[in-house]
């Protein structure tokens, strides 16, 4: 009888183990003028739809209140939002340069170094992969329409909705991200006028559109990341159960943190 008491109470905690879901902290944006942070609902309805359970995490001040934040989620997504401060891979300004946000630059690169240095998993969207690419070294095209070799690029700022599909990207099938999708083409939104340029070290291309523009990029085996440059979140919130499948990964690779930890290498350069 007391044996049976223990084997339920086993088989209870390992469904409640099971049934824990992970949480999901999302990088928000930043307004100095506003005083205030937020992110689209597009992200916070895109990780419920695959089962995690989403935190916002607000600008974080310095580098030890961005590692207390993440010590407490299981994965991070770092979201969309202004162009990166090109000072961060070493270039001056392009005319075409948008806005930047230095507080929100140096908060996400906070939270993407803990991240990789507890084993997190990571996913990085649109400003999101080209923060992830120049904080492990890589570098940017500024301004797409402007800067990119094979010109004319194609429309990577869409006029239209969000959830509508604009462009191609074509898959690389040796990747995670074919794993995921299954596809070596899937069609994508695109809100971004800048895009890597020189891949960081350790980091893959995994998607190009069709005039050669990088779309996605991923640091496995070493780091936990995978980053886009398009938005499935748009599709995710609706209920598309292809694209959901970029979240679950996230929530699955949030539930299995590799236990081995990184130490990135990641320089914050002096700029003032
Ligand atoms: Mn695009």
């Amino acid at each position: 009888m007391k044996r049976m008491f223990w084997s339920m109470v086993l088989v209870m905690t390992c469904i409640g183990a099971m049934a824990q879901k992970p949480l999901i902290g999302i990088s928000t944006g930043y307004s100095a003028s506003d005083n205030s942070a937020s992110v689209r609902f597009t992200y916070v309805d895109a990780v419920v739809n695959a089962g995690g359970i989403p935190v916002l995490i607000p600008l974080a001040k310095d580098s030890l209140a961005a590692a207390e934040v993440i010590n407490k989620v299981d994965g991070l997504i770092l979201s969309g939002g202004e162009d990166v401060y090109p000072f961060f891979y070493g270039e001056e300004p392009a005319g075409a340069l948008g806005g930047v946000n230095y507080e929100r630059d140096l908060s996400d690169r906070w939270l993407l170094q803990s991240a990789v240095k507890m084993g997190k998993a990571v996913l990085g969207i649109c400003r999101g992969e080209q923060l992830t690419n120049v904080t492990f070294g890589g570098t940017l095209y500024q301004d797409l329409p402007s800067q990119f070799p094979n010109r004319p690029v194609l429309q990577h700022g869409q006029r239209s909705s969000g959830t509508l599909p604009i462009h191609h990207v074509n898959v690389e099938k040796d990747s995670h991200l074919y794993e995921i999708m299954g596809q070596e083409q899937l069609a994508v939104n695109s809100f971004h006028h800048q895009a890597v340029k020189d891949v960081a070290p350790d980091f893959k291309v995994v998607a190009t559109a069709p005039d050669g523009v990088v779309e996605a990029i991923e640091g496995f085996p070493k780091y936990n990341i995978l980053a886009l440059q398009w938005h499935p979140e748009y599709f995710a919130q609706q209920g598309n159960k292809q694209w959901i499948k970029i979240f679950e990964d996230l929530v699955q690779r949030a539930v299995v943190n590799k236990p081995v930890l990184n130490e990135p290498n990641i320089k914050q350069p002096k700029i003032r």
